[in-house]
């Protein structure tokens, strides 16, 4: 007799495509291959329209080929994830994605001429250049490559949010906190910012605090912030408080999710686009220890660079040293780690690379959150039937289920309570909780 799976994950028939999906995914590549012209100058539409056109594309091809493998898994009772089928799988399909993914960072940290970005006041072609319209109706002024990056970074988070969100159409956890991170981005992150250049006010990310916003106490955002009166004070006591009070108070009540999972870019980024991806990140114990030395050397650095850089501000001395430093850190940490290979290394590591390894806030919260923190999850041990999904979804490589076994609540620093492991098992053994201490 033949018994239906009842696993919330792996299961092994591949899900071949079906007609309608065939159709949504030339739909994708037609809008992503419209882009990929436009860095040669090869379009044939007037801009706006080339810009409209290839965002309509992408955007009902994601749509549609996501939500309708996702309706094919609930109508049929597939698992949560599919593996079998799955670029995951096909390990040259992730080593291209990486790549491709890899080069474009690159380019758009390091090279954003080669995007078509105007320099010493020539106007912007190719990729930028397609963006200038769309840039000049919100802020009024020509699209630089961030502006570019900012406007594709709140497509996916968009686009796969909602896939996140209809895959979960059934777990209230995953709904809001998907919810979330598609308002914070779409407006703290992306609009806002450019709204306020429109005004000559600085760019600033209201939700983007020290230590992640490195730069917070630099000279030339002090100055600028300073220069630019009331909003530039509120902005510094926004960034201080936020920091020095918000994060601690909010990490000692909800744990390092309230930022990691239902605000920041980065984990958006992860939740999202990275999705698919989650099987990927390293269980080892090796890995937990890299983690942990890396992240928190990170934070050090960061610290450290701080107080220089306010020890040079406020007495003159130690210029060059905070200067170099704050250079390098920009370039390896702040571009190559958490940007190219944070992003691009998706289909090779998993999506939280960054955020596990790299991010100096999720040290910081991390470090509330394992000292000071009513969140926890709590396990119903006896419930376990150890199938490993719990484990085998954590983006953050923990080893959930080893806790869920021996009946012990997990409290880990690098937790970041995205609530899949309790989304995929099958006994409901998992529960994210924040108790009375
Ligand atoms: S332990 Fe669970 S809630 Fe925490 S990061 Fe892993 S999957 Fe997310
Ligand atoms: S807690 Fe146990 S039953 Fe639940 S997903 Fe993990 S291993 Fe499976």
């Amino acid at each position: 007799m033949n018994y239906r799976s009842i696993a919330l994950t792996d299961q092994t028939n591949p899900l071949s495509y079906t007609s309608l999906q065939l159709v949504c995914l030339t739909l994708l590549y037609l809008g992503l291959s419209i882009q990929f012209l436009s860095i040669f100058d090869l379009i044939f539409l007037p801009r706006q329209w080339t810009l409209g056109l290839s965002i309509f594309l992408i955007i009902s091809g994601a749509l549609g080929y996501t939500l309708s493998i996702e309706n094919r898994k609930k109508t049929t009772a597939q698992p949560l994830y599919t593996i079998q089928g799955n670029i995951r799988q096909k390990k040259w399909s992730a080593w291209l994605l990486a790549l491709f993914l890899t080069t474009f960072y690159v380019l758009l940290y390091l090279r954003p001429d080669l995007l078509g970005l105007g320099k010493n006041n020539t106007p912007n072609s190719g990729l930028i250049g397609l963006y200038d319209g769309l840039s000049y109706w919100i802020k009024g002024k020509p699209a630089s490559e961030w502006f570019v990056y900012g406007t594709m970074y709140t497509l996916a988070i968009t686009c796969l949010g909602i896939r996140v969100i209809f895959k979960f159409s059934h777990n209230r956890y995953q709904v809001y906190r998907t919810l979330s991170i598609i308002f914070f981005q779409l407006i703290f992150a992306f609009l806002l910012p450019e709204i306020l250049q429109a005004f000559n006010k600085p760019y600033v990310d209201l939700k983007n605090f020290w230590p992640l916003n490195y730069y917070f106490f630099f000279d030339w955002n002090i100055d600028q912030l300073l220069a630019s009166g009331q909003f530039g004070f509120f902005v510094l006591g926004w960034g201080t408080v936020g920091f020095l009070v918000l994060t601690p108070l909010l990490t000692y009540y909800f744990g390092k999710r309230w930022y990691c999972s239902w605000v920041c870019g980065c984990g958006g980024l992860a939740e999202t686009a990275g999705d698919e991806f989650r099987h990927l990140s390293d269980k080892s114990k090796k890995a937990w220890k890299l983690e942990k030395y890396l992240i928190y050397s990170i934070l050090v650095i960061v610290v450290l660079m701080t107080l220089l850089i306010l020890t040079s501000r406020f007495t003159g001395y130690l210029i060059s040293i905070s200067q170099s430093l704050a250079h390098w850190y920009g370039l390896i940490i702040g571009a190559m780690f958490s940007g190219i290979i944070g992003v691009g290394f998706y289909p090779l590591f998993g999506g939280r690379v960054w955020c596990r390894f790299g991010c100096p806030m999720a040290a910081y919260l991390g470090l509330l959150q394992k000292m000071k923190s009513r969140f926890r999850i709590t396990t119903n041990g006896g419930q376990c039937i150890s199938c490993g999904n719990c484990s085998t979804y954590c983006e953050m490589g923990i080893d959930v289920k080893s806790y869920a076994q021996q009946g012990k609540d997990i409290v880990r620093a690098s937790c970041v309570g995205c609530g899949i492991c309790s989304a995929v098992c099958p006994r409901g053994v998992l529960k994210l909780e924040n108790i009375n201490r």
